[in-house]
């Protein structure tokens, strides 16, 4: 069965990246307002995230990291309306039987917090009195140190801790009145380093640089046109000046961080018909529809988000950016 496991936990998390994502969307969950990451050898030897949010009871860490354990889903139905970017409960169970897992958290109120280890899906041992101030630490070790053909075509640690630096880059210009900091163990500067509570464009300087973020123009859409529902989308998207080296997509539906690579592409295509010099442009994007309009991602490998009507929003939203370059080309 722990064959089968590590199997299945191996799928839910595919590479150093991914086991980042879910830590710090629990983070965000938890509404923290703080959220630091440490990275050593492109996290195969440690991540470690480290927020101030509301901390796990003492009585949920001994099944905190079975699989199907979650505190934001009770009934089928939540599924549809659900807020959390977590559901699944799969995350952290997963993490156990690929990795080595430490969880320090106090929640609210306690005068110490809790230490405690997992190893395939179970304690290690009793939860172990600590000192800690707000929050939770969690702590992976050794990733895949039972799966060793994943460990070797992982091995450009510099490859993984830079998608690891643009994860972090995304969630900190969409969350912007959270602080956000990733940096390699050991090292004196962050690599992301944002403070929360400022300006979208603010943030964007800080992550993606100034000339990135002086060259962007505001764009916004709101109806109820969608069969009836509301629509709205809000976003800063870069104009004819910046040319980078491949396009960035920064887009969150629902305050999800999505990959929604159909509406990538139309407005590559519109970019390179309107400004052929802005052909890899910076967008960041913003998108709220009712939740029930979102594919909830059942499956946890899947990136790809799929929406009710997909056409009419992309011609939508792809008619607005062409508009919007005309406009500043004139
Ligand atoms: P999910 O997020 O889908 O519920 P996870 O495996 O990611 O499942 O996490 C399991 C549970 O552990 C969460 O539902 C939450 O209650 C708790 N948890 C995990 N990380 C944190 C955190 N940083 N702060 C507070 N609670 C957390
Ligand atoms: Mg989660």
């Amino acid at each position: 069965e722990t064959v089968v496991n590590r199997i299945a936990a191996g799928e839910v998390i595919q590479r150093p990246v991914s086991a980042v994502k879910e830590l710090v969307e629990n983070s965000l969950d938890a509404h923290s307002s703080s959220v630091n990451v440490v990275v050593k050898d492109g996290g195969l030897k440690l991540i470690q995230v480290t927020d101030d949010g509301h901390g796990i009871r003492y009585e949920d860490l001994p099944i905190l990291c079975e699989r199907h354990t979650t505190s934001k889903l009770s009934t089928f139905e939540d599924l549809q309306s659900i807020k959390s970017m977590g559901f699944r409960g799969e995350a952290l169970a997963s993490m156990t039987y690929v990795g080595h897992v430490t969880v320090t958290t106090i929640t609210k109120g306690q005068l110490h917090g809790y230490r405690v280890s997992y190893k395939d899906g179970v304690m290690e041992h009793e939860p172990k009195a600590c000192a800690a101030v707000k929050g939770t630490q969690i702590m992976v070790e050794n990733l895949f140190y039972n799966m060793s053909a994943r460990r070797k075509t992982l091995q450009n640690s510099a490859d993984d801790y830079s998608k690891i630096v643009d994860l972090l880059s995304r969630f900190a210009i969409h969350h912007t009145s959270v602080s956000f900091s990733c940096r390699k163990h050991g090292a004196a500067r962050a690599d992301v380093h944002s403070v929360g509570t400022r300006s979208r464009v603010d943030a964007i300087r800080s992550v993606y640089g100034v000339s990135i973020a002086q060259n962007l123009m505001k764009i916004e859409a709101s109806d109820n046109d969608l069969s009836s529902s509301v629509f709205k989308m809000d976003g800063l998207i870069s104009n004819f000046n910046f040319v980078a080296k491949k396009i960035t997509m920064v887009l969150f539906i629902n305050d999800r961080l999505v990959e929604w690579t159909a509406l990538k592409r139309a407005l590559e295509i519109v970019y390179s018909a309107t400004l052929p010099k802005a052909s890899k442009p910076f967008i960041y994007m913003s998108i709220v529809l009712p939740p029930e309009h979102v594919d909830v991602n059942v499956h946890p490998t899947k990136r790809e988000v799929s929406l009710l009507n997909q056409e009419v929003i992309i011609e939508k939203i792809q008619s607005l950016v062409e508009s919007k370059l005309r406009n500043s080309n004139d």
